[in-house]
């Protein structure tokens, strides 16, 4: 009997729901290991196991992931995903939905090589689930440690594998190279200069000595923002937010410590004047924790004259569709699709990149 569904698929497609609702790891990681587990197995011992109850016996299969398993092979829609799907979150107003469509792709994402959950090729195949045409791969720079940041030689080591899965991935679609390098104490960027030029994309982030005082973060960041590698400028402020964007159905917070950081103190107008001088684009990260920059200061960006990149800074395949949270917000501040760098195709988007080198 042919199957009317595909069993993998309907976990792949609750760890997805899961991530993006922004649940803990724990929950997620148990789809996406039985989906791991079971994809290796042949079509006929899937269906015998599910049919006897002895898919349990497998390593990373649980009670609940047997039971999807079973009622996808029956034709069903399992229950866990129906729930998920029907508590999915609100519809975006008209601005904000328009904006989304008109990105193409997403310019600040992490994979399994740095602090992401999941391979690169987990990450590409969910981008293209998404429409996207593209997928800048930025993982992190040398000295961010605790966030198993990139030698040069891994970084190089990268480069070679992404040429490699791009080969393989859907025409129409592709892994850009990137990086999210540090922009360390004196305002340089923590990689090698023939790399940093090497890349597709970089975007540079303060992730310390956010409490320098303002005089100091603003030096550091002009002297990052003229530097002709850097691209886009990332989660501009630092700060981080404990409550969740309207639109966030997740199902509570367990897992997840609440978290807050105030925002960086700097000169935001010489900031971004110097973002439009130098063409760096202005990064609205659409993390939940972090919406960052704050809406006062993506109006003042948008005065300013600079570009934007609506990005996920996405850590697992479900965050990808974060965008649509970083779009809510760029509408509320009247962000015109033209001024956001990822409404252009990658051969535009890397003509830019190549252009400011
Ligand atoms: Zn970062
Ligand atoms: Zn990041």
């Amino acid at each position: 009997m042919a199957r009317a569904r595909d069993p993998i698929a309907d976990l792949r497609r609750i760890a997805f729901l899961l991530e993006r609702a922004n649940e803990a790891t724990y929950r997620v990681r148990a789809f996406r290991s039985a989906a791991k587990a079971l994809a290796g197995l042949p079509a006929a011992e899937l269906t015998e196991r599910a049919g006897n109850g002895t898919l349990t016996e497998l390593a990373g299969v649980g009670d609940v992931t047997a039971r999807c398993v079973a009622e996808s092979l029956a034709g069903e829609e399992p229950v866990y995903l129906r729930r998920l799907v029907a508590t999915e979150g609100s519809d975006l107003d008209a601005e904000a939905t328009a904006l989304r469509a008109a990105l193409r792709g997403d310019c600040h994402t992490h994979s399994d090589w740095s602090d992401g959950g999941s391979p690169i090729e987990e990450m590409a195949l969910a981008a293209v689930e998404l429409g996207h045409e593209y997928l800048v791969l930025t993982d992190h720079s040398p000295r961010l440690t605790v966030a198993r940041g990139l030698t040069a030689e891994r970084l190089r080591r990268q480069l070679d594998h992404v040429a490699q899965v791009n080969a393989a991935l859907p025409e129409g679609f592709r892994i850009l190279t990137g990086i999210e390098v540090d922009i360390l104490a004196d305002g340089s960027l923590d990689q090698d200069e023939d790399l940093l030029a090497r890349l597709d994309v970089v975007v540079g982030s303060v992730h310390s000595g956010l409490k320098d005082e303002r005089s100091k973060m603003t030096r550091r960041m002009l002297k990052a923002v003229a530097n002709p590698h850097l691209d886009i400028l990332g989660h501009v402020t630092g700060r981080m937010v404990s409550s969740r964007p309207a639109g966030v159905t997740g199902p509570g917070d367990r897992g997840h410590r609440a978290r807050t950081r105030a925002e960086s103190d700097f000169d935001a107008d010489a900031v971004f004047a110097a973002c439009a001088e130098h063409d760096t684009a202005v990064e609205i990260n659409s993390r939940p924790e972090r919406q960052d920059p704050p809406k006062r200061l993506i109006r003042r960006a948008l005065e300013a004259g600079c570009r934007f990149a609506i990005d996920t800074d996405a850590h697992a395949p479900g965050q990808l569709d974060w965008q649509r949270f970083g779009c809510e917000r760029a509408a509320l501040c009247g962000v015109p699709a033209d001024r956001v760098v990822n409404t252009w195709s990658a051969e535009q988007l890397v003509a830019w990149t190549h252009d400011r080198t």
